[in-house]
């Protein structure tokens, strides 16, 4: 069913851009270098976000959420995403804006009440296992199981490259509770970390997005609660179409900002630096690729925004979400491309912001579907299987 769009009162918004901006420069800004370099981002920023109302703010007030807009859930990550800080940006995503969504929108009262509240002010942390060692863009050939024994299910299996892994404290499981129903034996589970049987793996080193966290994850006959069951035994694909357009528009939006980011710290340094008594932005090719660098961003721009206003009129489906990521994604991985040689070898030097977003961008191609599944979901809109 299709939803009306929501009224947003554009002073509001642009004020609630400028407290997140003065957040940032703030809380994260003076740290972030040192996260990255720790590869950890400390659980206190995760509060200070909580504190400051940054976490989750379209959940409903009654749960401790602005009870705004996705276009204000959006804008969290548009700042995030184009001051640079792309790990933060994807800690926040999954969090926030996938996470806690799952929860609010599948969860019952009950399981509703236990973890908004939490979610939102940052006492708990939240992380989504998909992926196995054995299955990623092949879900249904997840291997972790949760059988039902009397008031219990049972848990078993592990996951790999969860974000969020270390700090979670509310990991959502998909796992089989039916075995031989291939993926409609898929359930989702809500699992608190302190359970029994739960185990953190290794942080895993990563070639870029340090100071977010990834992690395997190992479950040892861990006994869940009946209430641990997000939703319906054996919905849990239907779960996952059902929020996979919001969690592709969260990495397009990361995508097109974080672009937009690079390509304005760009411009500056190509304005300073000098090269044949002139300054690099004299050059036609650097003109020219600054001009399709900006006309490439825009054109995604707008896309996205009309990828948003669908997905408010509950009108964004599977194989838009999939066209928003692919295009948004690929687009990063250009314009990442492009700032970075048009910064020479200082490009390549770390302390530059640019060399940080080129690896940054990388993943985004990859995780929440990888671009060549984003094909083959297209493709299946337009002439089937
Ligand atoms: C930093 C990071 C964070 C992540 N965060 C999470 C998380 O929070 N939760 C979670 O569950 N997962 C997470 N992932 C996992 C991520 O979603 C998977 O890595 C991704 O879906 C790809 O799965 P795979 O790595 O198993 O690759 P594979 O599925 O083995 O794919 C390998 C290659 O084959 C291609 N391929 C596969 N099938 C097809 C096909 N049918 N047609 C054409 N090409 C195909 C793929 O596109 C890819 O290029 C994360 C991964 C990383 C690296």
């Amino acid at each position: 069913m299709s939803a009306a769009a929501p009224v947003i009162d554009p002073a509001e918004f642009e004020l609630f851009r400028d407290n997140v901006k003065r957040f940032l420069e703030k809380e994260i800004a003076p740290h972030y270098e040192k996260w990255e370099k720790e590869s950890w981002m400390p659980r206190e920023a995760w509060q200070k976000l909580g504190e400051n109302g940054l976490l989750a703010v379209d959940q409903s007030e009654e749960y401790g959420g602005a009870g705004v807009s996705y276009p204000y859930a959006a804008l969290v990550l548009e700042e995030v995403a184009k001051a640079g800080f792309c790990s933060l940006c994807t800690a926040l995503s999954v969090h926030s804006d996938i996470v806690t969504p799952y929860v609010a929108h599948i969860g019952n009262a009950e399981q509703r009440a236990y973890w908004l509240p939490k979610l939102i002010s940052g006492e708990a942390v939240g992380a989504i296992g998909m992926t196995e060692p054995g299955a990623g863009s092949d879900l249904a050939g997840i291997r972790s199981s949760a059988i039902k024994q009397g008031d219990h299910y049972v848990l078993n299996g592990s996951k790999t490259f969860i974000s969020n892994g270390q700090h979670a404290d509310l990991v959502i499981v998909a796992a089989k509770t039916d075995p031989a129903a291939g993926a409609k034996g898929v359930s989702l589970f809500l699992v608190d970390t302190t359970l029994p049987g739960f185990a953190k793996g290794k942080k895993l080193e990563k070639i870029g997005l340090h100071s977010q966290d990834t992690s395997e994850l190992f479950f040892d006959n861990v006994k869940l609660p009946l209430n641990a069951l997000l939703g319906e035994e054996g919905k849990g694909f239907a779960y996952m179409m059902q929020e996979l357009p919001r969690e592709r528009l969260n990495i397009a939006v990361q995508a097109v900002y974080a672009s937009e980011g690079v390509l304005d710290d760009t411009i500056r340094y190509v304005t300073e630096r000098k090269a044949f008594g002139a300054p690099l932005s004299q050059l036609q090719n650097t003109r020219f690729t600054l001009a399709q660098c900006k006309t490439e961003i825009e054109c995604n721009k707008a896309f996205l925004n009309h990828c948003i206003d669908l997905y408010l009129e509950s009108k964004l489906d599977v194989p838009k979400a999939a066209m928003i990521k692919l295009s948004t994604t690929e687009l990063q991985g250009r314009v990442t491309d492009a700032c970075l040689q048009m910064h020479g070898g200082y490009g390549y030097m770390v302390e530059y912001p640019v060399a940080r977003a080129y690896v940054d961008a990388r993943i985004q191609r990859i995780y929440g579907g990888a671009s060549e599944i984003m094909k083959e979901v297209i493709a299946r809109s337009l002439v089937g299987r």
